[in-house]
């Protein structure tokens, strides 16, 4: 059985020693019912990785020793998602699956043809709460960014740096995503790329997306699902892009979990 991992604040380890407290300590005193002496994975959503063994299990905590620790290195290109806001629970399927396709920031945004409700404040701690989930289960130890919701033409006109900036769509006609990702692939650190809302995006945004400096892509000549949409995109990329590779040094960047660029 692969070992459990859990998440930790950074300020919870002083030196070898690591507590565990709230539901995390829960899970593994209440729910999983471990033991001092058990081995266990946990990450301070840094990129660390540590190896540890359970010491006490308390009533409010647990502590363990650190064995060892790992960091997870940088995908040699990495990809910021823009995402239109989308109704119900797609915008959570998306977080989960953008998280697990390693998307390194998630850029939500409101548009035109898209939902325009503020966020409630719990939102963010939501989100965040939905990433280190899927982070726990795909093994990953350093959770995407996730930045405030903001207008897409703010977005559009204060994009984070990146080398190639790509806007999905359906009404394009002349370029491929792998002839406009072929014409970059040397010099490519880093791609944004905006999925639109359940309405698409309007003319307005897609003229003033290619003022900006964003290339229109197409994913075919079917109409797909928002949600759809980004998975298709972001696997699509990732896989041109090297980065479902299995993660050895030759794949990856040499500076681990470098901060990421603010946009
Ligand atoms: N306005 C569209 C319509 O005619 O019904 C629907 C938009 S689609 C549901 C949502 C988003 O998915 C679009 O804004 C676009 O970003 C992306 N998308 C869907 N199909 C696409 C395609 N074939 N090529 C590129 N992007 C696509």
């Amino acid at each position: 059985m692969s070992l459990r991992r859990f998440f930790i604040n950074p300020t919870d380890i002083t030196g070898k020693t690591a507590q565990l407290t709230g539901t995390e300590a829960h899970h593994i005193r209440s729910v999983l019912r471990l033991a001092p002496g058990d081995p266990i994975i946990f990450f301070d959503g840094t990129g660390t990785r540590y190896q540890a063994r359970i010491e006490q299990i308390l009533k409010d905590r647990v502590t363990a020793t650190i064995i060892n620790h790992t960091q997870d290195l940088l995908p040699k290109v990495r990809i910021h998602l823009g995402q239109a806001l989308l109704k119900g629970q797609k915008m959570d399927l998306i977080l989960q699956k953008a998280t697990e396709l390693g998307v390194d920031a998630i850029w939500p945004f409101y548009s035109e043809h898209g939902i325009h409700k503020p966020q409630r404040d719990t939102q963010m701690e939501r989100w965040q709460r939905i990433v280190l989930e899927a982070c726990k289960q795909c093994d990953r130890a350093r959770p995407p960014e996730i930045h405030d919701t903001r207008e897409v033409t703010d977005l559009l006109a204060h994009p984070p740096p990146c080398d190639t900036k790509l806007i999905f769509w359906e009404h394009e006609t002349r370029q491929t995503l792998n002839e406009v990702l072929a014409g970059q692939e040397r010099d490519c650190n880093s791609v944004f790329f905006l999925l639109g809302p359940e309405g698409g995006f309007s003319a307005a945004e897609v003229a003033y997306a290619q003022q900006a400096g964003f290339t229109p892509v197409s994913l075919g000549p079917r109409i797909l699902r928002a949600e759809t949409a980004t998975l298709a995109a972001t696997a699509i990329l990732q896989f041109t892009l090297g980065n479902l590779n299995p993660a050895t040094p030759e794949n990856q960047e040499k500076n681990p979990c470098a901060p990421l660029s603010k946009g």
